[in-house]
């Protein structure tokens, strides 16, 4: 039998990716950071981070500064 991978979903694009392709973050008060463990969690695929039209997106529906947010994301893509 064929074990199926887990998969989640893109907050960005909403389709679904298996869960090792994704980047887990989370909001930390204003900020948004690499998933810590505790709280709630989001995901974002490998094309989304990126595709500067959607991070764009995304750093305004999440309250984040835009230059911020696409450093933050480069550092963990790099
Ligand atoms: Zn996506």
């Amino acid at each position: 039998m064929k074990k199926s991978q887990p998969t989640r979903m893109c907050i960005t694009c909403r389709s679904r990716h298996p869960q090792h392709t994704l980047i887990r973050l989370q909001q930390k008060g204003t900020e948004v950071v690499i998933f810590e463990g505790m709280g709630r969690s989001f995901y974002l695929c490998d094309t989304c981070v990126r595709d500067e039209k959607k991070i764009k997106g995304l750093a305004k529906r999440l309250r984040q500064d835009f230059e911020r947010f696409t450093e933050f994301l480069g550092q963990l893509t790099r």
